[in-house]
């Protein structure tokens, strides 16, 4: 960029009133230096900076832009909702329909509670596990990340089976001497901590489809096991599907593997780009939350009209025939063609999709867990990103993250990402 620029302009301003200039620490560019774009519009596949520079984009605003931006629908939708006003702090029926609609999608989720962030959705799933079961030990894993509740900031301990570390200043030890933090896809660690302390565990929590340590896909046999476990010991298993689901496949992970949960916390993709997220299960576990039962959650702006009415429509025009047959093809088609570039190069790189979302690698395999994720080259995939992204196409600031495509992707899009890459890649041999 050059001096003048108004990003720069602008992160120099954002920095006088806000931490780091950003109100979500990822987008301040700290895991890849430079200035953070400031965006100020965007479309289908496509947005702009403060610059007037057009970057394809790869983050979808992490995950819920599935249908492109500013989907005319959308935002008619929005526009409508918003006319009859904006929030009134009683029920409406877009709520019953949205709940209505996700029990159809999702048939595991009988009830569900409509929150505002994946945060909360994670945190009151933990609270109702804990509260149902009357114990306090969970279970979660390295590299999977849940939204920032206490309990669940946590690294793993200095040992396998001893309880873990905050990785936040500010998370009393105490909140976190409750949760096991074990390696994902290890069934033998699961097995361990359940001989261990299988009669404490209230519950596992899990992305079941991992994309916050770039994309990683759980082994089958690991969430078979870990189904398995749980029944047997009465403890609750939780996927945390706030972004694999409604991304991964219609019914979200727990279709694609044929697992069930007991309860499910959703976001991103449910809110078409506004504050829902939600989680939900069986009808007997959900009869526990207030104002029904003894778990407490609530919230003012929870199951909000307007974001409700960009929600249904976006849960609408995913479901149109062949949706997600077309959104897989477009992300096999990216991960295929950036493989392929990068071979012609000679640089050490792979990678993978399912469904719309993807991950990419500077390293010689797929990673399957955290610590192999961890030993790509960072540095390499830093001077890829910058590279890119003076080429016009914006992937996440950050090694550990996966990338998502939307419906407005076509094939144009993507072979003008592959052909950046091409030359990109020619760069970094
Ligand atoms: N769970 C998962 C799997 C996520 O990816 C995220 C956010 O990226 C969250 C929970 C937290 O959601 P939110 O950022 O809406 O609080």
């Amino acid at each position: 960029m050059t001096s003048n620029s108004k990003n720069d302009t602008l992160f120099a301003r954002a920095q006088k009133t806000t931490p780091g200039g950003v109100n979500s620490p990822v987008r301040a560019f700290r895991s890849v230096g430079g200035t953070p774009r400031f965006i100020t519009r965007a479309e289908g596949p496509y947005f702009w900076d403060a610059d007037g520079k057009r970057y394809i984009d790869y983050i979808g605003s992490w995950g819920p832009a599935i249908v492109g931006h500013a989907h005319p629908e959308v935002v008619a939708a929005v526009q409508q909702a918003a006319a009859r006003g904006l929030s009134f702090g009683a029920p409406t029926e877009g709520e019953i329909e949205m709940a209505e609609e996700i029990h159809r999608l999702v048939p595991s989720i009988e009830q569900v509670r409509l929150v505002s962030s994946g945060t909360e959705a994670t945190m009151s799933a933990l609270r109702l596990a804990r509260g149902a079961t009357g114990r306090d030990k969970i279970i979660k894993f390295e590299g999977c990340y849940h939204g920032h509740a206490d309990s669940l900031l946590v690294k793993a301990g200095s040992g396998l089976l001893t309880f873990g570390n905050p990785t936040s200043a500010g998370v009393p030890e105490d909140f976190v001497k409750h949760t096991l933090v074990l390696d994902y896809n290890n069934v033998e660690q699961l097995q361990d901590a359940f001989d261990s302390f299988g009669a404490e565990i209230a519950c596992v929590i899990v992305e079941p489809v991992a994309g916050n340590m770039n994309l990683i896909k759980a082994k089958p046999e690991f969430l078979q096991a870990m189904r398995a476990l749980c029944t047997q010991h009465g403890a609750i298993l939780i996927f945390d599907e706030v972004m694999c689901g409604f991304r991964v496949a219609l019914g979200g992970a727990q279709a694609l593997y044929g697992i069930q949960p007991d309860l499910t916390a959703l976001g991103k993709v449910i809110g078409g780009g506004l504050p829902v997220a939600a989680f939900g299960g069986s009808a007997a576990l959900m009869h526990n939350m207030a104002p029904l039962g003894g778990v407490y959650q609530a919230g003012t702006l929870s199951g909000n009209p307007v974001a409700v009415a960009a929600g249904m429509t976006t849960l609408k025009l995913i479901q149109a025939p062949g949706f997600y047959e077309a959104l897989g093809a477009t992300a096999a088609r990216l991960a295929q063609g950036l493989t392929a570039a990068a071979k012609e190069a000679g640089v050490a790189f792979c990678a993978d999709s399912i469904g719309g979302m993807f991950g990419i690698y500077f390293s010689a395999t797929v990673p399957t867990s955290y610590a192999e994720m961890m030993a790509g080259d960072r540095s390499k995939f830093n001077t890829f990103f910058h590279a890119m992204l003076d080429e016009g196409v914006y992937f996440a600031p950050a090694a550990f993250e996966a990338g998502f495509v939307s419906a407005q992707h076509d094939d144009a899009v993507i072979d003008a990402t592959i052909e950046a890459a091409r030359r990109v890649f020619a760069k970094l041999a």
